[in-house]
C-alpha cells in the first residue's frame, strides 16, 4: 500500500512536536495526528510553567549554586528508588537524561532561541539523608514565556517544515488502533471528528463525523498520559498508597484521556510501572475553570504550617515543597483526602506561586516589569490575590477562632479545634525569635534564606503567624490534584517500543508521558521537578532522530 510519510506522529504535544521536527529536519515526511484542534498545539506544555531541571547552568552559577551530573545523579538515583526487574530501560534512560540535563539540553534550547528566568527554584527539598529523595541544590529553571515559551521553537520548526512540505498536520483525527502488517507498526486508523473553534482546554466535540488510515513506515506514540481521566487514575492507584482519593481535581485537561495508552498496548506494546504517578496535593479548585475539575497547584515556599484533616501538623520533614510522594502517602494515611495550610500575608505574598501559564502572566507575557513587582509588591501576584478573593479553598481572617470554624464550615466537620491549633502554633511562634531553632520546619525556612533566590522572590522572612502585624490569618484547603503519568511503554534509549515478548517491535516508537518521559518510567518513584518537559524533550528528539535514520 502507498504510504502517506515517512513516519506518522500521534500527538501534537511537546513530545509529538519535538520528534516531528526532528524527522522533518532530517528530511523525511512526516504527518501529526492530533484528535484536537489546531488552537490546542502543544498539549499540557502550553498550560505549563516551563520549569526545566537543569544542572551546573550559568543561571545556577551566577548564583553561586554548586552542581554536578554526579550530585544531579545521586539525587535522580535517591528519588526514584528504582527497584524493580523492569526499570532496567528506565534506570538506562535516567542516567541519559541527567547527563542530557547536565550537557547539551541548555545549549540546544538556546540555539532555537529559548531563554531562561535568570532566578532558579528549588523544588522537591527532600529533607532525609543524602542519599535520599530530593534536590540538593536549586535546578527548577524557569522558562522566560513560561509554557507557551518552550513550545514556540518547536512550532516555529514545525511550521516551516509544513511550509515545505515535509510536515502535514492532521487535526481532529482521533486514532483508535494501530495498524501493524506483517510484524511491523506501519500505519494508524481511526476517526475524524467534527471540526470545534472551542477555545484551547475546553473540552471538545467527540461528534464523529468520518474515518481514516494513514501509512508510512514508522509510528511514533506521544499521546500523553492518563491524569484527565480519573477512572484510569483510579484503576492503577498503587496499593501501596490505600485506596485511591474519593475526591480528586484536574491538572490537565481533559485530552489527556489515556485512551490511546489502552490502543497501543493492544498493539502488543508492553506497558510497565502503570501504578507509579506523580500528583499533588496542594491543588485548589479554579475559580475561573478551563477544563472539568480544573485544579491548579500551589508551588508553595517553605513557611506554610501544614495541618492534616485531623489538626496534625504534617511530620518533619513533611514540609511545603519537600517530597510530593510522601505527602501524598501520608495524607491518605489519614483517612481524608484533604489538608490544610495554615499562613498569613506575608507568606502568601511571597511563597505562593501557581503552576500554569495562565497563572503567571508576568513571566509567560515576558514582561520584566511585572516581574520585578514580584520582589517589591505589597501584595500577593495578582492571580494568588485573585484566588484568594474568590477561590472556594481560600479562608481569610483576623482572628484564628474565626478562622478555624470557618474551616470546619468549609469540609461541614467540627475535627479542628481552635485551641488545639493555636497551641501548636504558638509553639512555632515561640521558634521563630532565635536565628537556630529546635523545629525542622523552622530550621529549614533558615536554611532556605541562606539561598539569595530564595531570600528574594520566594521565604518570607520569619515571623510569628500569629503576630497581626503580618496578618490576617489565612487557610487553604488543599486537594489532591491529579498530572503526570510516571510509567509508560518500555523503550530503548532510541525511544524503540518493546513488546510484550521482550523484543523490540519494528516500526514502532513511543515518546513523552506516553512513555514514562523515556524507558517506562524514567522518574521512578519520584520526580525532582521541572523532568517532565525535559523528559519530552529528550525522548521525543531520540524518537525522532532514531526513526528518522530508521525509515528509508
Ligand atoms: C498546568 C501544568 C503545569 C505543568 N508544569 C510543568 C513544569 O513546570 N515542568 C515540567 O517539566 N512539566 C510540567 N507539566 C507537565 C508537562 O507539561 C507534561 O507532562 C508534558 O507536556 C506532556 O507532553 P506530551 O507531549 O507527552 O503529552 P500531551 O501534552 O498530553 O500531548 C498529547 C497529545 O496527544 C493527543 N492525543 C491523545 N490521544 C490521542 C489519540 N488517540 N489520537 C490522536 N491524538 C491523541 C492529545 O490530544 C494531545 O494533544 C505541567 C503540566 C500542566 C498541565
Amino acid at each position: 500500500m502507498a504510504e502517506d510519510a515517512d513516519v506518522i506522529v500521534v500527538g501534537g504535544g511537546l513530545a509529538g512536536l519535538v520528534a516531528a521536527t526532528e524527522i522533518a529536519d532530517a528530511g523525511k515526511r512526516v504527518i501529526v495526528v492530533d484528535q484536537e484542534g489546531e488552537q490546542s498545539l502543544g498539549g499540557q506544555a502550553f498550560w505549563s510553567f516551563g520549569g526545566l531541571f537543569l544542572v551546573d547552568s550559568p543561571e545556577q552559577r551566577r548564583l553561586g549554586i554548586k552542581d554536578s551530573y554526579d550530585l544531579a545523579l545521586q539525587d535522580w538515583m535517591g528519588s526514584a528508588g528504582f527497584d524493580r526487574d523492569e526499570d532496567l530501560w528506565p534506570r538506562r534512560c535516567a542516567e541519559a537524561y541527567v547527563a542530557f540535563a547536565a550537557g547539551e539540553k541548555r545549549g540546544w534550547l538556546r540555539a532555537m532561541g529559548h531563554r531562561i528566568f535568570p532566578v532558579v527554584g528549588w523544588a522537591e527539598r527532600g529533607g532525609y539523608d543524602a542519599m535520599s529523595h530530593g534536590n540538593s541544590v536549586p535546578r527548577f529553571h524557569v522558562t522566560w514565556g513560561t509554557g507557551p515559551g518552550i513550545v514556540e521553537p518547536f512550532e516555529r520548526r514545525a511550521r516551516e517544515a509544513q511550509r515545505a512540505g515535509r510536515l502535514t498536520f492532521k487535526f481532529r483525527h482521533r486514532v483508535d488502533a494501530l495498524v501493524t502488517t506483517h510484524g511491523t507498526v506501519d500505519g494508524v486508523s481511526g476517526v475524524v471528528l467534527e471540526p470545534d473553534k472551542i477555545e484551547r482546554g475546553r473540552s471538545s466535540s467527540r461528534r464523529v463525523i468520518g474515518d481514516f488510515t494513514l501509512r508510512a513506515q514508522a509510528v511514533v506514540v506521544a499521546s500523553g498520559g492518563i491524569g484527565g481521566n480519573h477512572d484510569l487514575v483510579r484503576q492503577n492507584w498503587p496499593k501501596r498508597l490505600g485506596s485511591a482519593p474519593a475526591n480528586m481535581i484536574s491538572g490537565v485537561p481533559e485530552h489527556v484521556d489515556g485512551r490511546m495508552i489502552g490502543i497501543t498496548e493492544a498493539a502488543g506494546a508492553r506497558l510497565i510501572n502503570r501504578d507509579r504517578m506523580w500528583h499533588y496535593v496542594e491543588g485548589i479548585r479554579n475559580w475561573a475553570p478551563i477544563w472539568p475539575r480544573h485544579g491548579i497547584r500551589i508551588l508553595p515556599g517553605p513557611s506554610s504550617m501544614w495541618f492534616d484533616a485531623t489538626r496534625r501538623r504534617l511530620p518533619s520533614p513533611l514540609f511545603p515543597g519537600s517530597d510530593t510522594l510522601g505527602q501524598l502517602q501520608y495524607i491518605m494515611s489519614t483517612g481524608h483526602d484533604y489538608s490544610w495550610f495554615v499562613l498569613t500575608q506575608s507568606i502568601i505574598k511571597k511563597e505562593f506561586a501557581l503552576s500554569g501559564s495562565e497563572q503567571n502572566p508576568d513571566l509567560t507575557g515576558k514582561s520584566w516589569m511585572m516581574t520585578a513587582k514580584r520582589a517589591t509588591n505589597k501584595g500577593a501576584p495578582a492571580p494568588v490575590e485573585a484566588f484568594k478573593a474568590h477561590g472556594v479553598d481560600f479562608i481569610v481572617r483576623d482572628n484564628l477562632a474565626d478562622l478555624v470554624g470557618s474551616m470546619n464550615a468549609l469540609v461541614d466537620n467540627d475535627l479542628l479545634k481552635t485551641e488545639d491549633i493555636k497551641a501548636q502554633i504558638e509553639a512555632r511562634d515561640r521558634e521563630i525569635e532565635n536565628a537556630y531553632a529546635k523545629d525542622t520546619q523552622v530550621l529549614n525556612i533558615h536554611n532556605a534564606r541562606r539561598y539569595i533566590g530564595d531570600r528574594l522572590i520566594r521565604t518570607a522572612k520569619p515571623h510569628r503567624i500569629l503576630d497581626p502585624a503580618h496578618g490576617p490569618l489565612i487557610a487553604v484547603k488543599l486537594n489532591i490534584l491529579t498530572r503526570k503519568t510516571l510509567g509508560g511503554f518500555e523503550t530503548d534509549l532510541d525511544s524503540r517500543v518493546f513488546g510484550q515478548d521482550g523484543k523490540i517491535m519494528p516500526g514502532l516508537y513511543a515518546a513523552g508521558e506516553a512513555a514514562g518521559f523515556g524507558g517506562g518510567g524514567m522518574h521512578g518513584y519520584r520526580s525532582l521537578e521541572g523532568t517532565f518537559l525535559g523528559g519530552c524533550l529528550f525522548s521525543g528528539r531520540n524518537a525522532g532522530r532514531a526513526a528518522a535514520k530508521a525509515v528509508s
